[in-house]
């Protein structure tokens, strides 16, 4: 018999969970769906943000901007590749998988020893073997897709092809993270207090905490995608314009190795 991560459940706006879940399913399973990147993606066309609005909202209004001017948002293969570990720990922790052909961001001793501890974390049922996966969640005020979900306990988890920070997550992770609980918790009609952010190519994976501080910058984020309406300034940020997609349409000055030297 499974065990369940304990999540703390308190009070919040309360939705008939049964009908959205069903209308969700629906619009996936509808001969002419909406595309799973469309939510992944920012297209935009109601007042409801994606959660990767959000996620760009926090990291730069104008980033934003952008995305919702593209037409489609396709994420490449070797990011899919990256998310595929996630739902492989099992096996990928077993003593004779090959870890010299994954597309891993440590040593194959090391990665052993990091999915050594997540056996060990809360949420390993979450994470090793979820009730549902690809999940669209449909908030009161974003939308998106949740890559792992348990219901019994609402669990939600998001998987990130990147590095992790030292400690915690990114903060446009962060955001993200808590649109997709806040998300899952107006479907289930239960709070969820926290959410975990995912580093598959580490064995990794960090708790966020759904704190009154972490709900503030969900707002924030949220009233910052609501209000764009043209090009935002650009940020004065060098370390997040050097990593951002968007940098040579923005026109901002990246040094160079060559105009170092
Ligand atoms: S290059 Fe910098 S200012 Fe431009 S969109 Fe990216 S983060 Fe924002």
């Amino acid at each position: 018999m499974r065990t369940r991560s304990s999540v703390n459940t308190s009070s919040v706006a309360r939705q008939p969970s049964v009908p959205n879940a069903i209308s969700s399913i629906r619009r996936l399973h509808s001969p002419t769906p909406k595309r799973l990147t469309d939510y992944g993606g920012s297209r935009h066309t109601d007042s409801v943000s994606t959660f990767a609005d959000l996620a760009a909202a926090a990291y730069c209004p104008r980033k934003l901007y952008y995305r919702r001017r593209d037409d489609e948002f396709e994420i490449p293969e070797t990011v899919r590749a990256k998310r595929r570990l996630a739902f492989r720990y099992p096996n990928l922790a077993a003593p004779d998988s090959d870890l010299a052909s994954e597309p891993i961001a440590v040593t194959p001793t090391q990665y052993r020893a990091n999915l050594g501890c997540l056996r060990e974390h809360d949420a390993w049922e979450l994470l090793a073997q979820p009730d549902r996966t690809e999940v669209l969640l449909e908030g009161k005020d974003a939308r998106g897709i949740a890559h792992k979900v348990d219901d019994e306990t609402p669990t939600v988890s998001l998987v990130s092809a990147g590095e992790p920070p030292e400690e915690g997550v990114w903060a446009p992770q962060s955001v993200r993270a808590v649109a997709a609980a806040k998300a899952l918790a107006w479907e289930s009609g239960e709070s969820v207090e926290r959410a975990y952010v995912e580093y598959p190519t580490h064995g990794r994976v960090r708790t966020v905490e759904l704190t009154t501080r972490k709900k503030a910058r969900y707002r924030e984020a949220l009233a910052r995608a609501r209000s764009i309406d043209g090009p935002p300034s650009r940020i004065d940020n060098d370390a997040k314009c050097d990593a951002c997609e968007y940098r040579s349409r923005c026109g901002t000055k990246t040094r160079s190795l060559r105009s170092l030297l």
